[in-house]
């Protein structure tokens, strides 16, 4: 279906179906393209995609220090290219994120508001339950073993419940304590047990943290309930003994607290280069081309490396950004654009497009989107929306014209780039970065290599990369931005 721009939609459009890819409409520079195609090189890929995917960048987790640094590497190219920021002043584009980590700083805790107690020696955690912003205070009453009869409702409100623990299933009794109107739960130990050595590596999660997007708010989840452990020296301060008796006030208080990191919250960076077009009207209109830069980080002290996904889509980015600088001006503005997160939900990109960082006045156009470019037969290559798709538009089409075509003008050196023809990816049509950016209504076309028995494996690895599939990739970009230079676009 042909997709018209807003900003070009007529009254009433006839809707023209599909069709084969139209005779060469040459609307750019051929001095400038050819200049710009040329210098996109083999080896500059290389060296980029072997740093990108490196074990040093530890996969590239959203968030993580070597996420920050990949991205400080891609923005100082830009900024050695001579693009402009893409963000107002800045080449980073930060967006929220909910998380949720143990601030080892923010905690304390003491008995009767005096006795200070260490974490780790007088009291620890149980369970990744811990990683929430808490204060509590409150007196302590004795619910034995914590079978459903310990808990006094009349006692307990306002009061920690404290519990004789050895192996009980700690869920239970945290809902019943919760449920009786305690403040919290306190596990004392048993017999000869010692908790904090019980618990030491289950408040891990607690502490290592989780990143998601931000809820809008109304979540479902239950309110945060404290659940500590304590030290047979802890116990004995809280006034515990082998007499204590059920539904007993122990005559003592505990006050006990801690913090998320960043109060709960993290900026995720995407990397904006702007490109400024030339014409004075046309140069309103934003092309925008797209890859993420993140992967799934470090498992088990295994890295990801990320080679293909999206290691490649990152340096065929980058080889893009040579080739416009080669290039000069283009009428219409280009914006190139790293993005974070799209492992964990297409969240860069979400963010951006749900507040887009353009110029007074500029609006985006299109969004033409890379990831896994670099594996499988050289002459292979897919994309989406392919004519079956809904989403199908003028940008495919370019696209499935330009992956094909051998030369252009009167550059006959340029021969040699093309790819056989372009598969259909539709299957793979949600699960990129243009799926977002399709949401400003814009015509948007993924270019995409195929997977591999090494996607999300620690094998994707840089030495298995075509770097020259990656070169003729970034070749079919450029001379699809150069065709989108037309006084109109109709896609
Ligand atoms: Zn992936």
């Amino acid at each position: 279906m042909t997709v018209l721009l807003a900003s070009l939609l007529l009254a009433s459009v006839p809707t023209v179906a599909p069709s084969t890819p139209t005779a060469p409409r040459v609307a750019g520079n051929n001095v400038a393209l050819a200049r710009g195609l040329e210098t996109i090189a083999v080896n500059e890929i290389s060296a980029d995609i072997h740093y990108i995917a490196s074990d040093e960048m530890g996969g590239r987790d959203t968030v993580s220090e070597e996420q920050r640094i990949a991205a400080r590497f891609i923005k100082n190219r830009l900024v050695r290219l001579g693009f402009t920021p893409g963000n107002g002043e800045k080449f980073l584009y930060e967006y929220p994120l909910a998380m949720k980590a143990l601030d080892p700083a923010s905690l304390s805790a003491s008995v009767d508001g005096t006795a200070a107690l260490a974490y780790g020696s007088d009291y620890t955690f149980t369970d990744s339950f811990g990683a929430a912003a808490l204060t509590t205070d409150g007196g302590l009453v004795f619910c034995g073993t914590g079978e459903r009869d310990d808990f006094d409702a009349e006692a307990l409100p306002g009061s920690w419940a404290v519990c004789s623990y050895s192996d009980q299933n700690i869920y239970r009794l945290r809902s019943r304590a919760r449920k009786a109107g305690a403040v919290g739960l306190v596990l004392v130990p048993a017999a000869d047990a010692d908790l904090i050595a019980d618990f030491a590596e289950r408040d891990d999660a607690a502490f290592a943290g989780s990143v998601s997007w931000p809820s809008t708010g109304g979540s479902r989840s239950r309110a945060p309930f404290p659940v500590i452990a304590v030290s047979a020296a802890t116990s004995a301060a809280l006034g515990v003994t082998a007499e204590s008796t059920i539904g007993a006030d122990l005559g003592h208080s505990l006050a006990e607290s801690r913090d998320l990191k960043g109060g709960g919250e993290v900026m995720a960076e995407n990397v904006c280069g702007f490109w400024p077009g030339s014409d004075p009207e046309l140069s309103k209109e934003v092309l925008i081309v797209s890859a993420h830069y993140d992967h799934v980080g470090t498992r088990n002290g295994k890295v990801y490396n990320g080679a293909d996904d999206n290691g490649s889509g990152t340096s065929g980015l980058l080889a893009l950004a040579e080739g416009l600088k080669e290039y000069g001006p283009m009428r219409r503005s280009v914006l190139l654009i790293w993005v974070s997160g799209e492992e964990k939900g297409l969240w860069g990109s979400k963010a951006w497009a749900q507040n887009p960082s353009l110029p007074e006045g500029y609006r985006p156009v299109a969004n033409l989107n890379m990831d896994m470019i670099g594996r499988n037969a050289p002459n292979v290559l897919y994309v989406t929306p392919s004519e079956k798709h809904s989403g199908y538009n003028g940008l495919t089409n370019l696209a499935e014209r330009f992956a094909i075509e051998e030369g252009f003008g009167d550059f006959p050196e340029a021969r040699e780039q093309g790819f056989e023809g372009l598969g259909s990816a539709d299957v793979y049509y949600g699960r990129s970065d243009h799926a977002e950016f399709a949401k400003l209504d814009i015509p948007v076309c993924f270019l995409f290599a195929g997977e591999h028995e090494d996607y999300h494996k620690d094998t994707d690895t840089p030495d298995k990369i075509d770097c020259d599939k990656i070169r003729r990739v970034s070749r079919t970009i450029l001379k699809l931005l150069d065709a989108l230079q037309t006084d109109t676009l109709d896609l």
